[in-house]
């Protein structure tokens, strides 16, 4: 499996950068990871928007969907052929969390125009919290984690076994991705925070707590992603890799991680 980070930036973009997006490859088969604002430009460069199987979106916060409408125009009037309103097979599939069904995508591809830009450029369909689901030749798990909207961490590894990859999405301190990610080759988690929310709901991740987290599931390796280049890079890496007990990195766009 490769993993190809297309961006890594939190709810605003790092200078140049994107918000969530990674590319996960295995055998024929293409995922797009999240498809935050600035994704769709850096998935062009990648490779062509028709060859995806599947865009996989954690939870609908506009720095990991907003570009589901720059994706949807191109499948519906690109030069590399209109797939729009065909044949659903020929379609990109887009899983998206069951909870809210169709109406954020039609709320927002609703603003500008036709509410079903979206549902008709893509074949949508919807994953459930502790629910696992097969696309091609990778087999994808789902369990819910703690945000401010219903979100899930999700664990990818190829259909006919074989080393995982872990996403932890957003998520404030939890046991739910600590189990998930139990024994993973390869662990993404947030790392936004400097310091844990001062009130209210835990919903984000420090870097310590990161570490901590990834060291109790005792996977192989963690990359900390959704943090943006305003923080300390240096001591966001030292925290975390005290917290896991070896040595860290951070996302970088580009960054290719093959498991
Ligand atoms: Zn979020
Ligand atoms: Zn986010």
């Amino acid at each position: 499996m490769r993993i190809t980070v297309l961006g890594k930036s939190p709810a605003w973009q790092d200078a140049g950068g994107a918000c969530s997006g990674y590319v996960v490859e295995h055998g024929g088969t293409r995922l797009l990871l999240e498809c935050g604002n600035g994704v769709f430009g850096r998935l062009r460069e990648h490779c062509s928007y028709r060859r995806v199987d599947a865009v996989v979106i954690s939870h609908l916060h506009a720095d990991h969907c907003l570009d589901l409408m720059p994706y949807a125009y191109a499948l519906t009037y690109g030069r590399a052929g209109p797939v729009a309103g065909g044949a659903a097979a020929d379609r990109p599939a887009l899983l998206l969390p069951e909870y809210d069904g169709l109406a954020t995508i039609r709320r927002l591809a609703g603003l500008w125009g036709s509410e079903t830009l979206i549902e008709e450029a893509f074949a949508p369909a919807f994953h459930t919290p502790g629910g696992t689901l097969e696309i091609g030749e990778l087999r994808l798990r789902f369990v819910p984690v703690p945000h401010y909207v219903p979100t899930c961490a999700i664990d990818i590894a190829p259909a006919a076994g074989g080393p995982r990859f872990t996403f932890g999405a957003d998520c404030g301190p939890n046991e739910a991705v600590v189990d998930l990610a139990r024994g993973s080759e390869l662990l993404f988690l947030e790392a936004t925070l400097e310091q844990p929310e001062a009130s209210g709901p835990r919903g984000h991740l420090t870097a310590a707590e990161a570490g901590e987290l990834a060291r109790r599931a005792a996977v192989r390796r963690l990359v900390l992603t959704h943090l943006s280049d305003e923080l300390d890079q240096r001591a966001t890496l030292e925290a975390a890799s005290r917290g896991f007990g070896a040595p860290v990195e951070i996302a970088r766009a580009g960054a290719e991680y093959v498991v």
